[in-house]
């Protein structure tokens, strides 16, 4: 097993990567207030693993509640955080009763928001079980839910007490969801560490193989990445920013294909393309990192030309349609391969030569 700290003073917490950690319920007793906890999860992970968890928990006399929704990113909204209100309140769930999020990014956003929340605030655990929540959502502190005029909307930043990234719950994840993931851990790679990107040259079957010691050095270079990235600017008042390369095309990508249909990973992996050739057009990029960079994506199983949208469209979607002049929207690029930049200085007309030039 791995740890790793967030450094954030007195809201710093350990983040522990390995192999059966869901075995463990010694892992997770420290970090209990009080030996009450409520595990949020859903009808897909739960016949998977709530089990073992709440087993394991139970033989330390910890009462245990479970809280399980429906799956989906369409019940990422205030419904779905009602119910979990409505489990808590009914249990008499008190300041020290733990919440403990079993399962993806949806679980994670949604319970770290319940946590924020009710009672005005109380501790909660991740237990993420897809690559991308333990790659980059369960990490961090951002929490929430959509609403119906936009995705995450409404929200809280707000920490957990604890990370438990068990590597064995990934053997039961879809291929797809997987190659997602990958595409948030080559962007660690690309904006802040060239080594972790050539590592990721040299290890891409092994991580589609599942290979648990490549899958466990990813996580934690990844953990390592964004724990620095989150300590250093919490709140996304700068550096932060750099975490959503591609995720301006990207957004505009899922939205314009309709939630869903992409993944966040795809539509990120497709957007990162489009961000390196406008990185290229400014001359920062050559055509031989392109290439690597496209390489890689492929080699993990995801999209590198994004969808025929229109490049109208795709300025509306980000928001740019009237305001591109003024260059107000801030894009994040890639000044060679392991270094982002932020700039809000990218010309029209490059802008459209990569919208209608990157795409399928
Ligand atoms: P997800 O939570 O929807 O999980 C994907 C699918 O895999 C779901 O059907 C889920 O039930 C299933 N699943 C989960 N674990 C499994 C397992 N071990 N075996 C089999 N199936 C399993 O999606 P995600 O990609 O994990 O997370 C996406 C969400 O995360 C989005 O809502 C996004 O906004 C959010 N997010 C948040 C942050 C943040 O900083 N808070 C960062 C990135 C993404
Ligand atoms: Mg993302």
């Amino acid at each position: 097993m791995q740890t790793l700290t967030v450094n954030l003073n007195e809201r710093s917490y350990p983040i522990l990567i390995g192999e059966n950690l869901l075995h463990q319920p010694g892992l997770i007793l420290p970090h209990l207030a009080q030996k009450q906890v409520a595990i949020i999860t859903n009808t897909t992970v739960a016949p998977l693993y709530l089990d073992t968890l709440i087993a394991g928990l139970a033989l330390n006399d910890v009462k245990v509640i479970p809280i399980i929704l429906p799956d989906g990113e369409a019940y990422k909204n205030s419904e779905t955080l009602n119910l979990i209100f409505d489990a808590l309140l009914s249990n008499r769930c008190e300041r020290k009763t733990t919440l403990i999020a079993l399962g993806g990014g949806v679980i994670g956003d949604l319970t770290g928001f319940a946590a924020a929340t009710y009672l005005r605030g109380v501790p909660f655990i991740q237990i993420p079980t897809t690559l991308l929540a333990q790659v980059d959502s369960s990490v961090g502190g951002k929490t929430g839910i959509n609403h119906p005029l936009g995705k995450n909307m409404i929200g809280a930043f707000y920490q957990p007490k604890l990370v438990l990234a068990d590597i064995s719950t990934l053997s039961t994840l879809p291929d797809r969801e997987l190659s997602a993931g990958l595409a948030e851990v080559i962007k660690y790679g690309l904006i802040r560490d060239l080594p972790f990107f050539e590592w990721l040259e040299q290890n891409m079957e092994k991580l589609m193989a599942r290979d648990t010691v490549a899958l466990s050095y990813a996580i934690k270079r990844s953990c390592e990445s964004k724990a620095e990235v989150v300590a250093a600017d919490e709140h996304e008042s700068g550096q932060r920013a750099l975490l959503n390369l591609g995720h301006t095309f990207g957004h505009a990508i899922e939205s314009g294909m309709g939630y869903g249909n992409w993944l966040h990973g795809e539509a990120v992996a497709a957007g990162t393309m489009m961000a390196a050739d406008v990185s290229r057009r400014m001359g920062w990029l050559d055509d031989k990192a392109v290439t690597r960079i496209r390489s890689l994506f492929v080699k993990a199983g995801l999209p590198v030309d994004a969808p025929d949208l229109g490049a109208n469209k795709y300025l509306d979607l980000m928001g740019l349609d009237k305001k591109v002049e003024g260059g107000r929207i801030r894009f994040i690029l890639l000044k060679r391969l392991g270094e982002a930049l932020i700039t809000a200085d990218i010309p029209e007309q490059t802008l459209r030569a990569t919208l209608s030039e990157t795409v399928a």
